[in-house]
């Protein structure tokens, strides 16, 4: 318990000062992105002005790296400002299951020589979540899971019912009904010193390039947001699953609806 408070409160510092971080940079990225827009479209626009094809050619290719490094910039800044707890969050009923499915049919073949396997509980309860994060999450765990099977193995996302009776063992949850998603793989693990900072923001074992150590943070702050919790477990050769548990709820699933549509034919 000492040990989940020591963590718990480092996580929070931790996502307080990149919160604070993350709005500002996204602030002025997204002004760097909506000019360089604007300058490719005039760009465009200048043909049979005194650029020539080539310089123009050349223009739009500079702007074109502009942009994409603005966007890996802004993808950066949009994780940090999920864990920091800034994002804002539409908590919804979901039916687990259903996320579930819809993450394995985005994942399509991970690598190759891993399979992906599904072991759900076909009446679990719905969950309060917001689902864009949801997805966020899974998608994490399952890049992590690759990254962790580069020789091949098995990917396994479960549901199931769990009710936490608020004993102080298994997860730092109050008592209640919770739905547990777990993502197993049988790759690589980690030792205990990586599992011990694994959550920490920041912390990755992946080449430069390669792991922004964000996506374990993001993961758990989004499951705290949700008044839920992520727990790893993993051994090194063995494998890793992560538990995700979110409250769960009898409420049923609600139907998005459209939103009205605007008077027709009014511009911006
Ligand atoms: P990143 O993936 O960018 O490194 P994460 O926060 O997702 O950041 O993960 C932090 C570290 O935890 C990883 O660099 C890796 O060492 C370890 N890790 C996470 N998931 C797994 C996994 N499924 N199997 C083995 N190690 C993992």
């Amino acid at each position: 318990a000492e040990e989940r408070r020591r963590i718990a409160e480092r996580f929070d510092s931790l996502a307080r000062l990149s919160g604070a971080i993350a709005h500002d940079f996204n602030n002025m990225l997204n002004i760097v992105l909506s000019f360089t827009t604007f300058t490719a479209d005039a760009v465009h626009d200048a043909t049979g002005s005194p650029l020539s094809g080539d310089d123009a050619a050349a223009m739009l290719a500079d702007l074109d790296r502009i942009s994409t490094a603005g966007k890996r910039a802004a993808y950066l800044a949009h994780q940090l400002l999920t864990f920091g707890g800034r994002e804002v969050v539409a908590l919804t009923v979901l039916d687990p299951n259903a996320v579930i499915a819809e993450v394995t049919a985005m994942l399509g073949a991970l690598g190759p020589r891993i399979s992906t396997v599904t072991d759900l509980q076909p009446d679990v309860r719905n969950v309060l979540a917001d689902g864009a994060q949801l997805t966020q999450v899974l998608l994490n765990l399952a890049t992590n899971a690759r990254d962790a099977m580069a020789d091949g193995g098995v990917l396994t996302l479960t549901s199931r019912d769990v009710t936490v009776t608020g004993d102080g063992r298994g997860p730092a949850l109050g008592p209640g009904r919770y739905v547990c998603l777990t993502i197993h793989d049988t790759g690589h693990g980690m030792t205990a010193e990586v599992l011990d900072r694994a959550v920490e923001p920041f912390f990755t074992t992946k080449p430069k390039g390669h792991g922004t150590g964000l996506g374990l943070a993001t993961a758990y702050g989004i499951a705290r947001q949700s008044g839920g919790d992520l727990l790893l477990e993993s051994e090194p050769s063995r494998g890793t699953t992560v538990h995700l548990y979110l409250p769960a709820t009898d409420d049923p699933v609600a139907h998005v609806t459209a939103p009205a549509a605007g008077p027709a034919g009014v511009g911006h």
